[in-house]
């Protein structure tokens, strides 16, 4: 069994590029593999399914976002709808 020297998700590139680089690109890794909130049912359960595709484990819906995390824009509209719904 070969030993798998474990390091934090940087490791995995090495000593390619600079190190605003690597920060930046273990910001994006940490932004695909973050959790987020629904925009159907607000629970904090969606996580990415697929390059662009998000789905939540909660309520199963499944929307296009963007590939690395989904569009917030879609959580908005929903809640804005939502608070416009409720008010009235
Ligand atoms: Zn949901």
């Amino acid at each position: 069994m070969g030993r798998t020297k474990k390091v934090g998700i940087v490791g995995r590139f090495g000593a390619r590029g600079g190190s605003s680089l690597r920060k930046a690109r273990a910001k994006i890794e940490e932004e695909a593999k973050s959790i987020y909130e629904c925009p159907q049912c607000l629970r904090r359960a969606v996580k990415k399914f697929s390059v662009g595709v998000w789905k939540c484990s909660r309520c199963g819906f499944t929307f296009a976002g963007g590939a690395y995390k989904p569009s917030t824009k879609l959580g908005e509209t929903v809640k804005k709808e939502r608070d416009r719904l409720l008010k009235h």
